[in-house]
């Protein structure tokens, strides 16, 4: 693999990750992203995050014990859980010199011509400001993200939105595995594959073959959609060390789906 010219990035973090597995905001994490995206802006990449964790924080605010059922609870959680992740990204990146923005989008914005055009050129005016997008879903109003995905596909859609290069989705395993290598010692990560190959599917979450029921699959089915704008992806491990320099190098980390073409 070499190195890509990359431009645009939209850089995807879990809830899992942000929030140490739901026991608080990472702040030690998010700051090494933070660090990155700063060296790769330097470099003349421009940078998007799309961030969970809003559920994940508010439950720890509330003092929740447990993951509500109830989707308005949910909600609310993510109302509270928001003002700790902006405030964390808003501080991580102000210690690198650099300005972020809270954006928080739906699905059905992103489908509305009038409301897609201005968040196109609001994250076009940001990202040309040098400001990084810090993205949500808009839990108050809708509950795709919630139900399904972990901004998964949001994050996709905002790829198609500002033509962005390349998705990276940070995650705490270390790509896209054959089999669920927590019960089947056999299986290997897989390094290189193409968007769109039915075979992903099957190996992220196929019936019978989950690797982490429907977190690998919308992981695969964001790679499908990015790749309709051309957009390669790499899903990889937010816990290696300069995860996201080494990703834009080219250097060979996780797994890179790419783009037809
Ligand atoms: N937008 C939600 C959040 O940031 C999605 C994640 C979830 O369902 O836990 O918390």
């Amino acid at each position: 693999m070499t190195a890509q010219p990359t431009k645009r990035i939209v850089v995807k973090v879990g809830s899992s990750l942000v929030t140490n597995n739901g026991d608080g905001l990472d702040r030690a994490a998010i700051e090494q992203w933070a660090e990155q995206v700063a060296t790769l802006l330097k470099a003349g990449h421009q940078l998007l995050m799309v961030s969970s964790g809003a559920i994940a924080e508010g439950m720890q605010r509330l003092a929740w014990r447990e993951r509500p059922t109830a989707i308005h609870q949910l909600q609310a959680a993510a109302a509270v859980g928001q003002m700790g992740l902006v405030q964390m990204y808003e501080s991580s990146f102000a210690r690198f010199n650099l300005q972020s923005a809270q954006v928080l989008l739906t699905n059905a914005d992103l489908d509305h011509p009038e409301r897609r055009a201005n968040a196109k050129a609001t994250l076009d005016t940001l990202l040309g400001l040098g400001v990084v997008p810090v993205i949500n879903e808009n839990d108050t109003v809708v509950t795709d993200e919630i139900k399904f995905g972990d901004n998964d596909h949001l994050a996709a859609l905002v790829v198609n939105l500002i033509h962005a290069d390349l998705l990276i989705i940070l995650t705490d395993q270390g790509g896209l595995f054959t089999a669920d290598p927590r019960q089947d010692q056999a299986a290997t990560l897989v390094t290189e594959a193409s968007a769109g190959d039915p075979l992903l599917e099957k190996m992220a979450g196929g019936v019978g073959s989950a690797i982490s029921k429907g977190g690998m699959l919308t992981k695969i089915l964001a790679a499908k959609t990015a790749a309709q704008t051309g957009a390669s992806t790499v899903i990889a491990s937010g816990h290696e060390p300069q995860v996201l320099n080494q990703i834009v190098a080219g250097l060979p980390i996780g797994t890179l789906i790419k783009a037809a073409g």
